[in-house]
């Protein structure tokens, strides 16, 4: 592990400043951080310890809910206003990691989760993400947990990881917005604006300045939030991370889909929206046929690659069950 300063910030401002010296990194929780610090992956010049700011709370604001970027994510999806308004969000966390990792793990943390690819976290591979312009070890090699979705296809894709939160894909779902604070000033960005597809610059995972540090999320309680639902599927029961996922929200006029929103996991190289879905389901029954025409319109533009395939089925049967059970109520 390479050495580098450690700071623990007393409040905001402090980090701010802290934040600002080159090769800085915040940490919170570490969950995710710390095995990357061990792994030589991540090497900060400086460390600069939020953990002990003021900013966990979970409360109701004329905006929607308000989750601070410290609160952990067991206690976000515990909440009873996040259980009441918005099921997909405590879903899609209680489906990720395990209950010691959710205990300490916070909501900024996990907005910033980089990948799981083995050839990522492995420094003796080729890797565009973690050494620009070295090449990509997963195109030609173990490719079965890779993206579908978000590449370029064949020799212009520069990196096919997929993006590994849970939480991500159903904030996407809700609409949250992502308040910031850094060199930009304040914002508020969309959570679909976050994160970024590869493309040329791999390395760039989202459009957060350096030092800008991620202060809270905001997500609207409206009749789509009411109604939402995640599926995930993985390798196994519990502990895995997403071969393919789905949080979606619908609202019904009758049995007529309203207003929808779709959101995959596990199958994109960033928490993936599907507008082709939704277009596909608004103005049409809540019925299986209109659910598998949403699921092939949002798979349409796949591009797997040797061992990945099956996740372009699989996505669509996880699109279908979701819409499923967050029409009808009932998991399946
Ligand atoms: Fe690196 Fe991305 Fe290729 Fe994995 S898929 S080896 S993270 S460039």
């Amino acid at each position: 592990m390479q050495p580098f300063r450690y700071l623990r910030a007393r409040d905001e401002e402090a980090a701010l400043e802290s934040g600002r010296a080159a090769g800085a990194m915040f940490i919170a929780g570490g969950t995710g951080l710390v095995d990357l610090l061990k792994l030589g992956v991540e090497r900060p010049t400086t460390l600069v310890d939020v953990s002990a700011l003021p900013d966990a709370a979970i409360e109701e604001t004329p905006a929607g809910i308000r989750i601070g970027a410290l609160a952990r994510n067991s206690d976000v999806a515990y909440h009873p206003l996040v259980q009441r308004h918005l099921p997909v969000l405590s879903q899609a966390l209680l489906s990720g990691a395990s209950a010691q990792l959710r205990n300490m793990a916070t909501v900024g943390g996990n907005l910033l989760q980089r990948t799981r690819c083995s050839y990522f976290r492995d420094v003796a591979w080729r890797c565009n993400k973690r050494q620009p312009g070295s090449g990509c070890s997963a195109l030609d090699g173990e490719n079965r947990m890779h993206a579908v979705l978000g590449v370029a296809g064949g020799a212009a894709d520069q990196c096919i990881a997929v993006h590994p939160s849970d939480m991500c894909v159903a904030l996407v779902a809700l609409d949250a917005i992502v308040h910031t604070r850094g060199a930009p000033g304040e914002r508020a960005i969309p959570i679909a604006d976050l994160h970024l597809a590869p493309r040329a610059h791999p390395e760039i995972e989202t459009v957060l300045a350096p030092g800008e540090l991620i202060t809270s999320v905001t997500v609207p309680v409206t009749p789509l939030a009411a109604r939402s639902h995640y599926v995930k599927v993985r390798d196994r029961a519990s502990y895995a991370f997403a071969l393919a996922s789905a949080a979606v929200a619908i609202e019904l006029r009758g049995r007529v889909v309203r207003a929808a929103r779709v959101a995959l996991g596990g199958v994109a190289t960033k928490p993936w929206r599907s507008p082709e879905a939704e277009r596909a389901l608004v103005g049409r029954p809540a019925t299986r046929a209109s659910f598998e025409h949403a699921a092939a319109a949002a798979l349409a533009a796949a591009q797997p690659r040797a061992q990945n395939r099956y996740k372009v089925d699989l996505a669509q049967r996880v699109i279908v069950r979701a819409l499923a059970a967050a029409t009808t109520g009932k998991a399946t």
